[in-house]
């Protein structure tokens, strides 16, 4: 079975093998060395002067982030499943805040949110996905990051880069907080999430809030090569692998394939008739707009071995997604849109020609 969804992603053999080798005790100059330099090599990713592994998915960095940044009150986007969690975590821990709320195909506007930070001087911290993964939805994060500072420079920007840490440069010179997690472009099993933090925001969150989620601590223990509580040494040691690929393949090199395999899937997908869903596409996927979209999954995955992501909540059985994170190679691609050109044959609805692949192939090795 390909595992084609935009996360958890198929891990490649090379980083499964990493755990395979011998335990090695947290507390040891064995360990110390190897988590120092996957802090180096993640903050080539990140642009950020401190960065820090959390035992968690995602969200508890998430978490972290809110627990310990926001002071007064916290202003949310919300364009779709993720965006929407800014605003839980806060409802559960009691804090503050205001949320903008879009359809979850339309990128954040600059306009708004700045309205959102003058109509309210509370509004110390702004949260925002930078690919919000329900749509597939890249937000012009660098725009708003850049346009609110100019305006005030102490707003505290966190940006969730779960799903475009790793697929591509994020500009972060405007961003004081960024989120990675371990299941999305880094290849690896879900259970590590990944925060790089700027000067400002160490600044911000003074001591630090909470206990296991204290990020200045733990900033602090792991920027000494140490870490407040056991780590979760299988997957950084993971990591310091993946990130070491990356850089061998080079990031530039990476990121490019990266863009340039997204082209030519959208390219391929709109060959067959298929519609794009957001208005604009981000890089980890590609979310296609499909009324039978639960039965173009269970024909691909029945027949194919090809199992991508549905839709949620309200668009549940109305998309579905194809990954774009990770190593992905032409071949695997190639018969993931095979497959949905099939099944759109199956289907009734498009008679089947090859020009899926034809055109993703012509798209991809062009030069
Ligand atoms: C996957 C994802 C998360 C985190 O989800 P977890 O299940 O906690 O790992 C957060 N934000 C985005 C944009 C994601 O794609």
């Amino acid at each position: 079975m390909i595992l084609a969804t935009p996360g958890p992603v198929e891990i490649p053999l090379f980083v499964r093998e990493t755990f395979l080798g011998e335990t090695i005790h947290h507390r040891t100059p064995e360990f110390k060395e190897i988590l120092l330099e996957t802090l180096e090599l993640f903050r080539e990713i990140t642009h950020l002067p401190y960065n820090v592994f959390l035992s968690s998915s995602g969200t508890g960095a998430m978490e972290a982030a809110v627990t310990n940044l926001v002071k007064e009150k916290a202003l949310t986007i919300n364009a779709g499943k993720f965006g929407e969690r800014w605003g839980k975590i806060c409802k559960a821990h009691n804090i503050e805040y205001k949320e903008i709320k879009y359809e979850w195909d339309t990128p954040a506007k600059v306009d708004d949110v700045i309205a959102a930070i003058e109509g309210d001087k509370n509004i110390d911290t702004l949260f925002i996905q930078i690919c919000e993964s329900a749509g597939g939805l890249r937000h012009p994060v660098e725009e708003i990051a850049a346009e609110v500072k100019l305006i005030n420079e102490n707003i505290i920007i966190v940006a969730d880069g779960i799903t475009a840490l790793g697929v591509e440069d994020v500009d972060t010179s405007n961003i004081d907080v960024i989120i990675g997690g371990s299941q999305k472009a880094f290849m690896l099993p879900p259970g590590l999430s990944m925060l790089g933090a700027s000067e400002k925001a160490i600044e911000r969150m003074g001591e630090g809030k909470g206990f296991y989620f204290n990020l200045v601590n733990e900033i602090k223990k792991q920027n000494e090569g140490s870490s407040a509580f056991t780590p979760a040494t299988g997957h950084i040691i993971a990591l310091n692998t993946v990130l070491k690929k990356l850089k061998e393949i080079s990031l530039k090199n990476h990121f490019e394939n990266t863009a340039k395999r997204h082209k030519a899937l959208l390219a391929a997908l709109e060959e067959i008739d298929l519609s794009i869903f957001p208005q604009e596409p981000a890089l980890s996927m590609a979310a296609v707009y499909f009324e039978k979209a639960e039965e173009l999954r269970k024909i691909i995955k029945t027949k194919y071995g090809v199992n991508v992501a549905g839709g949620q909540d309200h668009m549940k059985g109305k998309l579905f997604r194809i990954n774009n994170m990770g190593l992905i190679e032409d071949y695997k691609m190639s018969h993931i849109i095979n497959s949905i050109e099939l099944a759109l044959d199956e289907l009734g609805i498009r008679k089947y020609d090859g020009s899926g692949v034809r055109v993703y192939s012509s798209e991809k090795l062009k030069v």
